[in-house]
């Protein structure tokens, strides 16, 4: 079970038939979970038994019983492992995301359902850590993404809806390096101290820094720093954030398109999910992204709880319609 199996799915139509397929499914999903042999998520013991009949095993170390989904995004859900990696391969996978009711209407479950899998999914897409700074030719560009600022909690609502960009919008920073990867985050402001803060954390000093001419970037004097003023000009040889608003367009695009409304209390994994895509588009294949995103998905979990603020989640929710 170290391995994935000799007929792992390679195209979105091969996955549909493959993960249609209960056993199929559940033995790619305990590859995928345990690369290295299957271990115990609460104790790490390798002793266990298997249970076939009801798919799980008991840990001859905690004297506890564990599925392949406890501790993962897909702990406490009643959907099969099946459906997660049919939903989990489109996530992965769609250039401009998938909607909750797409999702709904492949797997034949409530809208609500659909959604709150898509957000688990997107989850697993967050990356652990960023690594090493970036360098070489480096943008930095910041924005201001819109959302209504319906159902965020209180305490969400009073601090983003404050500061400049106007009420409904939050302002994002991205830093991309040319030919490597973007990283994204949501600031409080732009102002100086936050946007150069965030530079002066992920990029290399004495890397090429390529912004625009907003006065807040003024003083990164350990880069070498060049400013395209928009006012006069978009592009002056190597001088331009072309990269950085590309990205932005794919962010907006899906946000306005697929994904009909976002609320900003949202918008971190929105941005998770364009940035997994972006920084796994080169030398990767579908069956690439989408073991990515399953190898991601173990030890962390989101709930209906941390996701709405709400207590009473319905049954519909989770249980197929
Ligand atoms: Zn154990």
């Amino acid at each position: 079970m170290s391995s994935l199996p000799a007929d792992f799915p390679s195209t979105l139509q091969d996955a549909i038939v493959y993960f249609g397929n209960p056993e199929k499914a559940f033995e790619a999903a305990v590859a995928l979970r345990w690369p290295n042999g299957i271990t115990c998520p609460r104790c790490g013991s390798k002793e266990h038994s298997f249970i076939s009949t009801r798919k799980l095993w008991f840990c001859k170390g905690c004297k506890k019983q564990f599925t392949v989904k406890v501790g993962s995004i897909f702990e406490d859900s009643p959907l099969g492992m099946d459906k997660w990696m049919f939903a989990t391969w489109l996530v992965s996978n769609c250039k401009n995301g998938v909607s909750s009711c797409e999702i709904a209407r492949h797997l034949g479950i409530t809208q609500k359902s659909a959604w709150f899998m898509d957000h688990r999914i997107r989850h697993a897409m967050h990356p652990d850590s960023f690594g090493n700074k970036l360098s070489g030719q480096i943008e930095a560009d910041e924005t201001y993404i819109g959302g209504k600022a319906r159902n965020m909690h209180a305490e969400d609502r009073k601090r983003k809806i404050t500061g400049t960009g106007g009420k409904d919008k939050t302002a994002v920073m991205g830093i991309l390096e040319r030919g490597g990867k973007v990283r994204t985050k949501i600031v409080d402001n732009t102002k100086k101290k936050t946007l150069q803060a965030e530079i002066r954390e992920h990029v290399l000093a004495g890397s090429a820094l390529f912004t625009d001419a907003l006065k807040s970037y003024d003083g990164l004097d350990e880069f070498q720093h060049e400013v395209v003023d928009h006012a006069v000009e978009y592009v002056r040889g190597e001088v331009h954030t072309n990269g950085m608003e590309n990205f932005w367009s794919l962010v907006k695009r899906g946000l306005n398109g697929t994904y009909v409304s976002v609320e900003p209390f949202h918008l971190s994994r929105y941005l998770d999910e364009q940035m997994f895509r972006y920084n796994n588009r080169k030398g990767l294949n579908d069956a690439d992204r989408f073991v990515n995103v399953m190898r991601n998905a173990s030890g962390k979990r989101l709930t209906w709880k941390e996701l709405t603020g709400k207590t009473d989640q319905p049954s519909s929710a989770l249980v197929a319609a």
